[in-house]
């Protein structure tokens, strides 16, 4: 039977910062994931904080990170501040100090994709449809495309023959139209659509394909040159263009289109499936595999676990019609949630997957047979959200799972991401930002217990 100190379930955001905790300190990790969660699909910001659960717009990320400690202790930045174990000055400070410090370390990481922006400071980025969303840290190749670094700009939006996921025309208009809503003049916004030379009578394809091919001189020099003529001499000060430039070298890339189309050149962040997001899951896999004792295995189901007195002792997995058991010092259960794979519906109810642990809603209340339905509201996009998005596991102080008493189901199981209750990812826009931190927390928890 193999042995590792820790196993991580799940390799998004929150497993894999966990992870990174541990692998550094030397302590043999191994994360087990059935596929790519919802960290893969993002559109690659990090948003810390968007809006504060009252629907009030935040400015301000990492002091909202405080408020919203100090006011809801079973928020997952509540719990990050110590719950309810202390009073709210003291959760509002650790809350604080913790998110800059797991957030910092995520800056830290000098592998795979960069990311700008400032905890201090909400920026508006666009998406495909040219609607806009505050986040605090993004990759670089956006930074020329937010919101207020296109003021008095004039821009031009490429879009591709036969690459259904984005409509040029269609964002141009829409960015023109939010941008004068929140007073930033752009100059001017036009549009055009381009055949990618090799993808000539293609139809469907993929942004992935687009990127890989991208990264090759050869074929970056021609898709500038198509672009150069299609513009026949029309300057713009800024190019933007769908979340396609390069899944390894995109700082280089956007370098060499700049020198050949004289102008800045930015991404829009994508909607699934993501290159953004994939070259954030890359980043984190790579920050945990450099260094000796991390494994990761996809493709892997946990079926189930092993207890004995209050304590996981083994899981069993599931890989390729074999089974296996792998022992372990701790667990951290880091599944996601209905996205990710760790909630599901089972018999009109929501219960996790793995460990049956009972669920909750937002104000931690257990949920104890509520059908699904009733956390659904009338309106598809409902202002305020659905209550079904902030349902998840609830944690103690130590980021462990606690059954209906309240008190932990395991000793040695520990929880972060998206698995966790006590707040609305979607309308919140907290969703990378929490899953780093109390990934980033519960790493150091463990490794402390395993120690
Ligand atoms: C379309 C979309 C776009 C988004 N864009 C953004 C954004 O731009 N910025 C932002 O901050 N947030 C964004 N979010 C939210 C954010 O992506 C999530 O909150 C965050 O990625 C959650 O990370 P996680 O690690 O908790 O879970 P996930 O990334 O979902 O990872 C869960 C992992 O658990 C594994 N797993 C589940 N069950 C099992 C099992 N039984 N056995 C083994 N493995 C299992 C899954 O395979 C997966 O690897 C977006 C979400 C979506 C859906």
């Amino acid at each position: 039977m193999r042995e590792f100190d820790v196993v991580v379930v799940g390799c998004g955001a929150a497993g894999l910062m966990s992870a990174y905790e541990l692998t550094k300190r030397n302590i043999p990790v191994l994360i087990v994931s059935r596929g790519l969660g919802a960290t893969a699909m993002s559109s690659g910001t990090i948003d810390l904080m968007g809006y504060f659960p009252s629907g009030v717009f935040v400015e301000n990320p990492l002091d909202a990170v405080g408020e919203v400690a100090e006011k809801y202790p079973q928020h997952p930045y509540g719990v990050l501040g110590g719950g309810f174990e202390v009073d709210s000055d003291e959760r509002k400070k650790n809350a604080v100090l913790r998110a800059r410090e797991a957030l910092s370390e995520f800056l830290s990481m000098e592998i795979g994709v960069k990311y700008v922006g400032d905890l201090n400071r909400n920026v508006f980025v666009s998406n495909p449809l040219g609607t806009l969303k505050p986040t605090a840290l993004y990759q670089i190749s956006m930074r020329n495309g937010v919101l207020e670094n296109l003021s008095d700009k004039s821009i031009h939006i490429i879009g591709f023959k036969g690459y259904p996921d984005f409509d040029a025309s269609f964002y141009a208009k829409s960015l023109a139209y939010f941008a004068k809503i929140l007073k930033i003049n752009l100059k001017d916004v036009k549009s055009m659509v381009i055949s990618l030379p090799t993808f000539e009578n293609k139809h469907n394809i993929l942004a992935v394909n687009i990127a890989r091919l991208l990264e090759k001189e050869d074929y970056l020099d021609s898709f500038a040159k198509t672009i150069v003529n299609n513009l026949k001499g029309k300057h713009a000060d800024i190019i933007g263009f769908p979340a396609v430039l390069g899944l390894e070298n995109t700082e280089n890339i956007i370098k060499r289109l700049e020198e050949q189309l004289g102008s800045q050149v930015f991404e829009i962040p994508s909607l699934p499936p993501s290159v953004p997001g994939l070259r954030l899951q890359q980043k984190l896999e790579r920050a945990v595999s450099q260094y000796d004792g991390a494994k990761i295995i996809k493709g892997i189901e946990v079926l189930r676990i092993h207890k004995r007195n209050r304590k996981v002792e083994k899981i069993e997995i599931s890989m390729e019609r074999r089974r296996e058991e792998i022992k372990c010092s701790a667990v951290v259960l880091a599944t996601g949630s209905f996205i990710g794979g760790g909630l599901k519906e089972h018999e009109g109810e929501i219960v996790e997957g793995i460990f049956g642990l009972p669920v909750c809603d937002q104000k931690g209340k257990f949920l104890e047979g509520i059908k699904i339905l009733k956390l659904l509201r009338e309106g598809l996009f409902s202002k305020d959200g659905h209550p079904v998005f902030a349902v998840g596991i609830k944690v103690d102080n130590m980021f462990r799972p606690v059954g209906l008493d309240g008190t932990p189901v395991y000793e040695n199981l520990f929880a972060a991401g998206a698995i966790l209750s006590g707040y609305n990812r979607i309308s919140e826009k907290s969703g990378l930002g929490i899953a780093i931190s109390t990934g980033y927390f519960a790493g150091n928890v463990v490794a402390n217990f395993v120690r």
